[in-house]
């Protein structure tokens, strides 16, 4: 039997990958991680859009490894701030910072904005990147607002306090089922498959 070629998901969040592990089954690919291909270097994220910064760690990562290379850049886009944090959103409340810390620098920001200015989304932008320099990118998008204190304990991130009007939960009450089916990464994810098939082919 032929093995199938390897897919190296570029990512050091924990939690990004376990929901790439899910969302990418089934495709004709072996997934591997920066630990298991030896790297160690981060990618400095020094774009101004996620679409930059995604196209930029998914060439590096390819090229460091010689592998078909999958990366994101995401983050979330609050109205009442002009779209910020965006591409800034890890480093929004400073480095070395916990998820708790930024949440909660987030709600301070918020604190007298009412419930109809909350509006917010989550995007993400996956780059997909071969080692012959071929670069795809896809966007995902998922809609809600940013409630007014943290509650959950799934997802990563700004989870806790992104409020999905829809279901009537935060995205942290969710299943890693339940965040793949309707998620911006899960969204991205859904455009990226047929592009990952005819690689793998
Ligand atoms: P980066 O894509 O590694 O630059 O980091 C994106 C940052 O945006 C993460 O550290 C989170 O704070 C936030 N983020 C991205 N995707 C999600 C998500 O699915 N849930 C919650 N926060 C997210």
């Amino acid at each position: 039997m032929i093995k199938p070629a390897k897919l190296l998901v570029a990512t050091n969040n924990p939690g990004k990958l376990r929901e790439y592990v899910s969302l990418l089954d089934g495709l004709p690919f072996e997934l591997t991680t920066l630990a298991k291909a030896g790297i160690a270097d981060d990618v400095e994220e020094t774009g101004s859009s996620m679409e930059q910064n995604a196209i930029q760690k998914a060439s590096v990562y390819s090229a460091l490894s010689g592998l078909i290379t999958l990366a994101d850049d995401s983050g979330l886009e609050v109205d009442a701030l002009g779209g910020e944090p965006g591409p800034f959103s890890r480093r929004y409340a400073g480095d070395d910072v916990s998820d708790r810390e930024r949440n909660d620098f987030l709600l301070t920001k918020l604190r007298s904005v009412p419930w109809e200015g909350r509006g917010a989304r989550f995007r993400c932008v996956i780059a997909i990147a071969t080692p012959e320099g071929r670069v795809e990118t896809c966007e995902g998008v998922c809609e809600g607002v940013i409630a007014l204190d943290s509650r959950g304990e799934g997802g990563f991130g700004y989870d806790p306090i992104f409020h999905l009007p829809e279901l009537d939960k935060r995205m942290a009450e969710l299943t890693l089922e339940e965040k793949n089916e309707i998620s911006h990464r899960a969204r991205a994810a859904q455009k990226a498959r047929p592009i990952l098939e005819l690689l793998g082919k």
